[in-house]
């Protein structure tokens, strides 16, 4: 039984150059009907839901584009449809920092939200003009300062690096004002041009500046070396953490384990099928008023392939994937199925093995999409 939920909020006031998300422009968009829809949504998928929800991820889209009614109404029926919150639930909610205000924390702090993701990217003001962010550093700082004002100590932030003429030196100033902040959580990727994208088009006409292999693989091994000295773990490939502040959502994604997705675009996993909903709004208000479940495709998970997101997903943590937990789940070992990827793998020092678990190298984490791609039996 799933006790993670993810709920997507698709509206932005402003639309990042990198983003391949499944977002629109907030302004003219049908916010309340939408949010309705969610609540049409939540009500068929929690209920057969019995078992106490431990953790809650409102993201985007930026779920702080909503007016505080909108928030206040959404967490309502959020609250409404759970059969139960877990005592130690971790409550999560996306904020962009130049949406926040008094209000909207409040109203998130008294309906049980007690962490905050904030997207930061990055400290330097050109470089957030680059890719099309409309915050300031300032607001960054006076955000978490409000925040804490209401009682949110769990936050953390987003950044990016091996962005368009980024340099280290740069980087290393946007790790050191982040980790002056002191929280007690970062999330870090490198760019990744992706389709439907301004960066996309930029780069295809060959208009956007993008940095070598070997100036990111600099800037990853600054960012291990840099939150490890602030007293912050990697325990995943992108995300370092003060011991007790890792993301409980987002293990549950790489443990491979099944949660709840509503929203428009929103991605589940449930009783071994993942779904996608309908991403346009307008037809995800319309799926979901007719009382149908709003999804535009779904597939059953062979055992094979379960065994392929088993180890790619669980690679990405530090820890590995654990050995007796794959055996438990499939009956065969992690030699069984994957013996000649972990073999070559392994010979390449991109794999390792202890007695518990099979995890990436130092090497191996930074190649890390070519080591998941061997563990494709397909
Ligand atoms: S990065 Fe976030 S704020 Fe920017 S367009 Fe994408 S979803 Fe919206």
């Amino acid at each position: 039984m799933a006790t993670s939920l993810y709920v997507h909020v698709p509206f932005c006031t402003h639309i990042c150059y990198y983003c391949d998300f499944n977002k629109v422009y907030l302004s003219g968009q049908p916010v309340d009907a939408y949010i309705e829809a969610v609540g049409r949504e939540l009500a068929l998928r929690m209920k057969d839901q019995t078992a106490p929800l431990r953790t809650i991820y409102i993201g985007g889209g930026t779920p702080t584009a909503l007016s505080a009614g909108q928030m206040q109404r959404l967490l309502s029926l959020i609250e409404e449809h759970a059969s139960a919150f877990a005592d130690e639930m971790e409550y999560t909610v996306e904020v962009n920092p130049d949406e926040v205000d008094p209000e909207l924390l409040k109203i998130m702090s008294t309906k049980g939200v007690n962490r905050l993701s904030i997207g930061v990217q990055t400290f330097e003001p050109e470089l957030l003009k680059t890719i099309g962010r409309t915050h300031s550093p300032s607001q960054v700082e006076e955000t978490i300062q409000l925040a804490r004002s209401y009682g949110f100590d769990n936050i953390s932030i987003d950044l990016m690096f091996g962005l368009p003429k980024q340099s280290l030196a740069n980087w290393q100033e946007t790790l050191k004002k982040a980790t002056e902040l002191a929280v007690p959580h970062i999330s870090a990727y490198s760019l990744k041009v992706e389709e439907k994208t301004m960066f996309y088009n930029w780069w295809r006409n060959g208009r956007l500046p993008l940095l070598t292999q070997e100036e990111e693989a600099k800037m990853y091994e600054v960012l291990e070396n840099e939150t490890h000295a602030n007293g912050l773990n990697m325990y995943e490939i992108s995300n370092f953490a003060r011991p007790g502040f890792e993301s409980a959502h987002n293990r549950t994604y790489w443990l491979n384990q099944e949660y709840i997705g509503v929203g428009a675009g929103a991605h589940g996993y449930l009783n071994r099928e993942r779904y996608e909903n309908t991403g346009p709004v307008s037809h995800y208000i319309n799926q979901a008023e007719a009382g149908d479940y709003p999804v535009r495709e779904h597939h059953l998970l062979t055992e094979i392939e379960q065994m392929e997101e088993q180890m790619f997903m669980g690679l990405r943590m530090i820890e590995g994937v654990n050995k007796d937990m794959f055996y438990q789940t499939f009956g065969q070992t992690v030699d069984d199925v994957f013996s000649a990827a972990k073999e070559e793998l392994t010979s390449q020092e991109l794999l390792e093995e202890t007695p518990t678990h099979v995890r990436l190298t130092k090497k191996g984490k930074l190649l890390g999409n070519e080591v998941f791609e061997r563990f494709l039996l397909g």
